[in-house]
């Protein structure tokens, strides 16, 4: 059986111990036997790029091919999604393709740290070695990027499926004419690192600049102003908030409606009245 991250690792320190800097053969004889052996410490990368891939796959499924996504949209149709299903899906392979070089990069990047921080301690024993080794400190400091890797892996999963989550909404909500976002914060959800002024616009309502309201002058904006002022759900890492959507001026709250608005409404519902 192949040794474990932690033995090659060991052996590596002792040898340096003993013998220290000596050459630089046997400094890059060890560098890529480490290297070797973090690779093989970690979960396969087409492992990791599966679960990734199912992930989003799945959101795919339920929100789009399931038509769960309609409950953040009130007042759109199942139509309009089926119409914008090629350009949604365009946002699946993208996020597929970034997705998966993130963490391609985020490995070699701590793969890299790990055998810097080797090299730099190895390089820094004099040649005949050293007693006054402290090798515990070195071993943490050395193996301290790679495991914490596969948490910053799964955090990365969780992080970019939320991102995909945002950006099919918001394809949803462009180009299906939303007026306005509703922001929602997690802030009640237990052990959630909320942002503070991410709680602080909870409720509140966002108007979609250049919307077909707004341009026939039917609304402006609320005390919140406009959504492109503020970040996106999902934007900033780790960020769970969601928006749900506003497409008729008559779920607006009333300060984001116009006098010619208010008329409007009141004309619709005097119609409704009369059919009554
Ligand atoms: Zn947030």
């Amino acid at each position: 059986m192949a040794q474990s991250f932690f033995e090659v690792v060991t052996d590596a320190i002792r040898e340096f111990t003993e013998h220290g800097f000596d050459s630089v053969e046997r400094l890059t004889f060890w560098t890529d036997r480490i290297r070797r052996a973090a690779v093989d410490s970690l979960t396969p990368s087409h492992v990791l790029e599966e679960t990734l891939n199912k992930s989003l796959q799945g959101i795919y499924k339920q929100l789009i091919d399931d038509g769960q996504i309609v409950k953040a949209h009130v007042g759109i149709s199942r139509y309009t999604i089926d119409r914008l299903k090629p350009k949604l899906r365009t946002e699946l392979d993208r996020r597929m393709m970034v997705s998966r070089n993130l963490i391609k990069l985020n490995r070699e990047q701590m793969i890299e740290k790990t055998t810097q921080r080797f090299a730099g301690w190895a390089s820094s024993v004099p040649a005949g070695g050293s007693r006054v080794v402290e090798t515990k400190d070195v071993k943490d400091n050395i193996r301290k990027a790679l495991t914490s890797l596969p948490f910053e892996e799964r955090r990365c999963i969780i992080d970019q499926s939320h991102k995909f989550v945002s950006s099919l909404n918001e394809i949803v909500a462009v180009d299906g004419g939303a007026i306005a976002g509703k922001w929602h914060s997690q802030f009640r959800r237990r052990g959630y690192q909320y942002r503070v002024d991410h709680k602080e616009r909870d409720d509140k309502v966002y108007a979609i600049r250049g919307n077909w309201a707004l341009e026939k002058g039917l609304m402006k904006a609320g005390p919140a102003g406009y959504s492109d002022e503020i970040t996106k759900p999902g934007e900033e890492v780790f960020c769970s908030c969601s928006y749900s959507w506003i497409y008729n001026i008559r779920d607006l709250p009333p300060e984001m409606l116009t006098r010619k608005g208010e008329e409007a409404l009141a004309e619709v519902r005097a119609k409704i009245k009369a059919m009554q």
